[in-house]
């Protein structure tokens, strides 16, 4: 924990702005990648099979921006068929395509393969077919397939200059470098990726290491992956990687980690063990184990500034702490459980945006109310936009970092002070372990289930307030405390947009003086609401959200008089001095009269104060033990009150 004694230690403003950037990379990159995608998802491969199986046999060399390939798909047929169709972009080649030992007839146009079987295959029987292509992937100006070189910032003389591949397979990029099926409703049971490369350099992708096999001056290396994985989650990155591995401490065992550093970094990649250790339990408490905890968690070094949540090989920029711990937060959100739409991005970057900040709550508390307050700010400014993406169409309103991301990260804040750490906590477990949900794909009505089912609460108010209706409310809230201690509270909401008529919530408030503070949370139905409760000491100050569960703009507090003129006494029973605590709208004189038990007229005389709180004393050292009443006239009122003095 020493790197985050160190970090923390830093200017609160440099704190925000890193981690401002940091969520700026996460966005960036994967709004780069999305809009390439988008661009490329019109039409797409039939999808009427199940494919259960994948062997991905890949040449490259990273000096040579190239790719030669041979995918063998297993697949399980809907319905009786006679082709098969694969994405795969229009600047690579098809070679050939076998089954049974028998080569196809094919066409390959708008990015669509179609294959003719010889006959009509059956339904429902696993069948195979390999697809043989080669070319120079293009991609888009971002690249799905990326040829750079890396440390060429490095101190050495001359600059290295290494090369380096690495794949961004984003939903609609896979087909960029490999023939795939790359919808969002069927994932691919399993994977082999064979890629064979110059020996000199190592590959990172997904799963675990079979084996390498030297051949000449090539090397081999075999992955395999056993999980369910949807296409753009497939990838490897080939360059002169250092290595290394770490066991993270886990459930009385161990999970395998594996590091792909670029040489120049490896240093720092090592330097966030205890970060990588930290998230991996933190996330493992709260939401179940790693979902890939059979084979390994990984993260290799590439040159997109940012980070891409590959399954089990996160594929990042750097090793700094928000964007590891929302790379890995993405393993239970986007992963194991991916969005269904793109309507539902919010379930991917909502949580894993809202994970990275509960790393802060538990392992870098300092930064944990920074953290709060710059999303919330961040969502303030989109007065008219929704968590729920409302325009797919729109690369930047689904990647919008306000929305999907910070309004997303916050309104889960929210949900979890609704319900509480247990049920919040027990309905996402649920939710990632619903068998119809785990390893496939989930909406935000999955979502709302989950929790309703949970908390017994019917949601359906906070999702359509907060998740499917757009903007924030801003809250006006004028406040008084009786001498009597009794608190009166008055509460209007306005919206910043019209879709939402009222947002309920229940609103936290603290009220304190110097020494002694005490939190209300009101139920606040409707706007002009009065609240009226005791508290056990005299306020002076009310503190709206102090820990900042909820998105608002503005919240303005006004504290009114209790009274035009108003006052109590103390100490009571009294001795020698008695403290009149006079508070007043405005200056003045007071009459005042005491009067004994019998009554007597015992002092007679006048007190000036002035606008606000006044403590005046008088003397009664001389009186005798008993009771008497006080009346002050003041400002046109007459008020009174009792004590009791004794020797
Ligand atoms: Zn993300």
């Amino acid at each position: 924990m020493q790197k985050l004694v160190f970090i923390f230690s830093l200017f609160l403003f440099s704190i925000t702005v890193k981690a401002q950037e940091a969520l700026d990379d996460i966005v960036e990159s994967e709004k780069k990648h999305f809009l390439h995608l988008h661009k490329s998802t019109k039409g797409g491969a039939g999808n009427s099979e199940n494919v259960t199986y994948q062997r991905l046999e890949f040449q490259v060399n990273p000096n040579v921006k190239y790719i030669a390939g041979k995918v063998t798909t297993y697949f399980i047929p809907a319905t009786a068929s006679n082709f098969i169709e694969f994405d795969l972009s229009d600047s690579l080649t098809v070679d050939s395509i076998v089954y049974h030992q028998t080569s196809l007839s094919f066409s390959h146009v708008n990015e669509i393969i179609h294959a003719n079987f010889p006959s009509t295959i059956s339904a429902l029987q696993t069948d195979s077919i390999a697809v043989y292509y080669h070319g120079v992937p293009t991609g888009s100006g971002f690249g799905s397939f990326v040829q750079s070189v890396h440390d060429f910032n490095a101190p050495q003389v001359p600059p290295n200059n290494t090369p380096v591949i690495w794949t961004l397979s984003e939903p609609y990029g896979a087909k960029d470098w490999w023939p795939c099926k790359q919808n969002l409703s069927d994932k691919i049971d399993s994977i082999d990726i064979l890629v064979t490369a110059p020996d000199s350099f190592q590959v990172a992708s997904n799963g675990l290491i079979v084996q390498e096999i030297i051949n000449g001056n090539l090397k081999t290396t075999h992955w395999k992956h056993r999980y369910p994985i949807a296409a753009y989650l497939v990838c490897f990155a080939v360059t002169n990687y250092a290595t290394f591995n770490h066991y993270i401490p886990f459930n009385g065992d161990t999970l395998l980690m594996s590091v792909y550093a670029y040489p120049e970094h490896l240093a720092d990649a090592q330097s966030h063990i205890p970060d990588y250790t930290a998230f991996m339990q933190l996330y493992d408490t709260l939401f179940g184990a790693y979902p890939f905890y059979g084979e390994k968690y990984g993260i290799a070094e590439f040159g997109w500034g940012g980070g891409m949540e590959h399954q089990t090989m996160t594929f990042q920029t750097s090793f700094g702490f928000e964007l590891t711990a929302h790379e890995l937060a993405h393993h239970w959100f986007g992963d194991k459980l991916t969005c269904s739409t793109w309507n539902d991005i919010w379930l991917n970057e909502g949580f894993a945006t809202y994970l990275a900040g509960l790393c802060y709550e538990h392992i870098g508390p300092q930064w944990w109310e920074i953290y709060k307050s710059q999303k919330r700010g961040a969502a303030l400014a989109e007065p008219h936009g929704s968590v729920w993406c409302d325009d797919t169409t729109s690369v930047g309103r689904i990647f919008n970092s306000h929305l999907s991301y910070a309004k997303g990260a916050m309104v889960l804040h929210s949900l979890r002070y609704v319900l509480g750490d247990e049920i919040f906590y027990q309905s996402l477990k649920k939710y990632l372990s619903d068998v119809n949900l785990a390893y496939a794909f989930a909406s935000t009505s999955d979502l709302q289930k989950h929790v309703e089912a949970e908390s017994g609460k019917d949601l359906s108010q906070f999702f359509n307030d907060w998740i499917y209706g757009k903007g924030f409310p801003t809250y006006q809230i004028s406040w008084s405390q009786n001498f009597d201690n009794v608190i009166t509270a008055t509460v209007n909401q306005t919206q910043s947009d019209p879709s939402v008529s009222f947002f309920e919530m229940p609103l936290p408030l603290l009220l304190k003086n110097g020494n002694r503070d005490t939190t209300l949370i009101l139920e606040h139905h409707f706007s002009g609401e009065a609240f009226s409760f005791p508290i056990s000491f005299l306020a002076d100050s009310l503190i709206f959200d102090p820990h900042q569960f909820i998105i608002w703009d503005t919240a303005k507090v006004t504290r009114l008089p209790a009274y035009d003129f108003s006052f109590f006494v103390y100490p009571n029973p009294v001795k020698e001095q008695l403290q009149l605590r006079v508070e007043a709208l405005q200056g003045g004189k007071a009459e005042v009269q005491i009067y004994n038990a019998l009554g007597q007229l015992v002092l007679n005389g006048t007190q000036e104060f002035t606008a606000g709180r006044n403590t005046l004393q008088l003397e009664v050292k001389n009186f005798l033990a008993g009771t008497y009443q006080i009346n002050m006239n003041a400002l046109g009122k007459k008020v009174n009150s009792t004590f009791v003095k004794v020797n």
